[in-house]
């Protein structure tokens, strides 16, 4: 039987991780990775990286998803390619005005030495009443992606690019097609639950922030930069969940 033919669509880090997945289990297979864009040019490159996860109520595979994503990226944040990679782990603090309803995240065993806040820590929080501390993964999405490509290139995937008007169209080319086209599934199948919201992000050079602090909303945060970096450069972030862009359709063609 000839080897079965996949196309993933899409060049974010959900569509690399992905063929490197299909790659790694099923060796047999072509895999070809079909995108309009590729990193610089991904919403995946500017991510912040941080393995901090949401809660979604309904989703029932979250903590197994984190735990498995944790357990890979720790094993490269312990390896010789880790710099390489643009994976660390780094150590801070989640602080909240309030005390929200779920004190102990469904992540917590998942990442390193995650506990409350002690009232002498919280009080250099002035503002914040409750606080996580624990360490967790940071993701420097840029040169992690040139390294997923390299591997990909290495273990003989095909990367072309090309903007995939519907999935329909590659269906005499290719037995498996994966749809990792990020907010371009809205566009690609329709996906009306997707769309994107304000935000703004500010670069900062301020070397001696090594731990990150975030609101426990998940809207504002201090992020620490990346160390190997020349000029290591911190990521200071704030979203306004559910504040759709207008006219965003006009933005997405
Ligand atoms: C400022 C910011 C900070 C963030 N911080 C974090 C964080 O700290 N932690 C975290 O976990 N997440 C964070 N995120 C979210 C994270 O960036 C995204 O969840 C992730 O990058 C999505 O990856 P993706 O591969 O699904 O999508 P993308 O990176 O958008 O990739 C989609 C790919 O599909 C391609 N594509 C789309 N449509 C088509 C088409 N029709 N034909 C061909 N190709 C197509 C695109 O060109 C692109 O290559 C942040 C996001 C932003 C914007």
């Amino acid at each position: 039987m000839a080897a079965p033919k996949v196309a993933v669509v899409g060049a974010g880090v959900i569509g690399l991780s992905t063929a490197l997945c299909i790659t790694e289990t099923c060796p047999s297979c072509s895999v070809t990775v079909l995108s309009d864009q590729f990193s610089p040019n991904t919403t995946s490159d500017v991510a912040a990286g941080m393995l901090i996860p949401h809660t979604y109520p309904g989703a029932c595979n979250s903590k197994q998803w984190f735990k498995e994503t944790f357990t890979f990226l720790f094993a490269i944040s312990n390896s010789p390619e880790a710099s390489e990679a643009g994976i660390h782990l780094v150590s801070g603090w989640q602080v909240f005005k309030n005390t929200p309803k779920e004190e102990l995240p469904f992540w917590s065993d998942v990442v390193l030495g995650f506990r409350p806040m002690s009232e002498a820590e919280l009080q250099k929080f002035p503002q914040h009443r409750f606080g996580q501390a624990f360490t967790t993964l940071k993701c420097d999405c840029p040169p992690y992606l040139l390294w997923l490509e390299k591997r990909l290139k290495a273990t003989g995937v095909q990367m072309h690019t090309r903007k995939v008007a519907d999935l329909w169209d590659l269906h005499s080319e290719y037995n498996v097609v994966v749809n990792c086209a990020g907010i371009g599934a809205h566009q690609l199948v329709g996906d009306e639950k997707l769309f994107p919201v304000r935000g703004q992000v500010l670069k900062v050079h301020a070397p001696w922030v090594k731990n990150f602090i975030r609101d426990g909303d998940g809207s504002t945060y201090i992020y620490p930069g990346i160390h190997r970096q020349l000029v290591p450069l911190q990521m200071l972030g704030g979203i306004s969940p559910g504040f759709q862009l207008p006219p965003w359709k006009g933005m997405m063609g």
